[in-house]
């Protein structure tokens, strides 16, 4: 018998837990609308997520049902809008809906398994993605990076810069260094999410936060998260319910398959067995 692997079973190799982007929108409004009763139009989304355009050709069609989304994120999805982002995109919530935050670096993995590159449309050649964290850590190999120099041309890049620098040894003597350098963006930006977070006020009674590392694969195979987070907070209570488990749950019954989209883009999306 000819073992044939799917995509996700490449991706699941590095994330056990991944899914496709299309299922992880699914499962999630599935849960939204269980647990708090609340429809996609009633939920205001905000994501950092990295600016890349593959982004933007590959966002999940279903996450259009909610209100937004606010694009937090910058370069490698660091959440460069601030406080200020972050308080207009929550004033924008209804009042009987909830705020939705999701937050994630983004990594590459070909349909080979290579980490670190992809295929994207249109060309012939696997380029970089997070093409930022590439340059970040070539730049670093070199030496070329130098303490607390953030200028105004390259800000955001020179933000990534020393968030990486100051783990210079722990990605230098790492297997990977695109992996371990991801895994140290996906902790910064938790990081700067919960403070932003924590600072800002919501007209409304849930705030929903998300985090998880975004895969993206070769342009015509789709893109995956894979999974850290996804906590429910009352806000007039402070109470905190973890749903990871339960997502995770909802969707093991999923297998993957793809269908072509309008764009003629691959999209990922799910297959109820
Ligand atoms: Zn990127």
């Amino acid at each position: 018998m000819i073992d044939r692997q799917t995509p996700l079973d490449i991706i699941r190799r590095r994330y056990p837990n991944a899914l496709s982007t299309s299922d992880t929108v699914d499962a999630f409004l599935d849960l939204m609308q269980l647990h708090l009763g609340i429809e996609p139009r009633k939920l205001m989304l905000a994501d950092s997520i990295c600016s890349d355009d593959l982004n933007t050709i590959e966002y999940p069609r279903r996450a259009y049902e909610m209100l937004g989304p606010f694009k937090l994120g910058g370069l490698d999805g660091f959440p460069f809008a601030g406080l200020t982002g972050m308080s207009a995109f929550a004033h924008h919530v209804p009042v009987d809906g909830a705020v939705f935050v999701f937050h994630g670096p983004h990594i590459g993995v070909s349909k080979e398994g290579d980490t670190g590159i992809i295929l994207r449309p249109g060309q012939t050649h696997h380029s970089a993605c997070c093409g930022a964290i590439r340059a970040a850590i070539d730049k670093m190999a070199s030496g070329g990076i130098l303490p607390g120099e953030l200028t105004e041309l390259d800000y955001q890049q020179n933000t990534i810069e020393q968030l990486l620098l100051a783990h210079r040894d722990r990605i230098a003597s790492a297997r990977c260094a695109m992996d371990e350098s991801t895994e140290v963006m996906y902790s910064a930006i938790e990081k700067r999410i919960d403070i932003l977070a924590a600072r800002t006020e919501y007209p409304c009674r849930y705030l929903v936060i998300m985090g998880g590392v975004l895969i993206n694969s070769d342009y015509d195979v789709g893109s995956f998260c894979s999974f850290r987070r996804l906590v429910c907070i009352d806000l007039t209570t402070g109470r905190r319910e973890d749903w990871l488990d339960e997502l995770l749950d909802s969707a093991a019954r999923l297998t993957y398959r793809v269908t072509r989209n309008g764009d003629g883009i691959r999209e990922a999306r799910r297959c109820v067995e």
